[in-house]
């Protein structure tokens, strides 16, 4: 067991799927591994600093949110429509107070209009206009305009999406292709919990289509009791199995570990019913697990020793001991 006042552990997800290797180019893949060190270092100044868990996690979305090589805030993927709509949510493990906010195009970090909405008002989710009218009202920093959060890539795959419609070419199933998302969780040195993700959700998502990460259970979870969870991967399956929520169950009344109930849910139960995806998970005892059921997940984590550990494919962290 971790002695929590003098440990903390910081742990990302830059999003699961499909990442085919020989379609990475070595600078594509530097820049992944740097995105994810920024964010790492982000939350661990937070951490180091005698921060909290939440204001680490906070941080290191938001990294992520900046960078557009991730779906979520600038970088996020088009819906159907070839608008953005984007999901986020965090939730504090001291007390299960959460905030969330779904269909928002606006904010630069929808984090921290997912924080508002936990810090500033009495609600927990609040969606499209209503949700941007709270944003504005609570001065929540916004984009200048929609130009912001767009990248040709994202475009372009809406469009071979789209064109393969069109065409009625069949899908090949891979759902894994089309999703993305970044999250954090965290133990800070007082061995409280944390977690915090943000998502643009599918690409050519039916227009108000909501994901698993502003759904409290389902792609986000955090109670100091058992475990902090943020998820991604294909949501309408982290929903119906309230994935996050199921991993602190199992913890609470199965007597598992986590890592065990991680891979219980994410590797046993998703992956045989093509649930594509993965999730970053800490526990109170600061042990932390990576699981994912598809062929990369950007992830990363750091410790209190400060040395920040990232990887895309199927790397397990076996000389640190940590489940992958
Ligand atoms: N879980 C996200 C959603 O369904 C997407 C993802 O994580 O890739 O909206």
């Amino acid at each position: 067991m971790t002695d929590a006042r003098n440990s903390f552990v910081l742990a990302i997800h830059g999003g699961a799927g499909t990442i085919d290797p020989s379609r990475m180019t070595p600078e594509r893949e530097t820049a992944y591994h740097a995105g994810l060190r920024a964010a790492l270092t982000a939350g661990y100044a937070v951490l180091a600093d005698g921060g909290a868990a939440l204001d680490a996690v906070t941080a290191a979305v938001m990294s992520l949110e900046d960078n557009p090589l991730f779906n979520a805030g600038r970088g996020a993927v088009f819906n159907a429509d070839g608008r953005q709509e984007m999901d986020a949510a965090v939730m504090d493990g001291r007390d299960r107070s959460a905030g969330a906010v779904a269909g928002v195009l606006g904010p630069r970090n929808p984090v921290l209009a997912a924080r508002a909405v936990m810090e500033r008002s009495d609600h927990v989710l609040l969606i499209g206009e209503g949700a941007m009218a709270f944003c504005r009202d609570q001065k929540i920093p916004l984009a200048e305009d929609a130009s912001y959060f767009f990248t040709p890539e994202r475009w372009a795959a809406l469009q071979s999406e789209l064109e393969r419609r069109r065409s009625g070419q069949a899908d090949d199933g891979d759902q894994a292709r089309k999703h993305g998302t970044v999250g954090a969780v965290a133990q800070d040195r007082n061995g409280n919990l944390a977690a915090a993700t943000s998502t643009g959700g599918m690409t050519a998502k039916r227009p108000g289509r909501v994901g698993d990460s502003p759904v409290i259970g389902a792609g986000t979870y955090a109670d100091n009791a058992t475990c902090a969870v943020s998820a991604t991967g294909h949501g309408e399956f982290f929903i119906r199995y309230a994935v996050a929520h199921e991993i602190a169950a199992r913890m609470r009344w199965a007597g598992h570990g986590l890592d065990e109930a991680a891979h219980a849910v994410v590797v046993d139960t998703l992956g045989p019913i093509g649930g594509s995806g993965g999730l970053v998970a800490v526990d109170h005892r600061g042990s932390m697990s990576l699981p994912f059921n598809c062929s990369g997940m950007y992830r990363g984590f750091v410790r209190a020793d400060g040395v920040t550990h990232t990887a895309i494919y199927r790397e397990v962290y076996r000389a640190l001991g940590i489940g992958a």
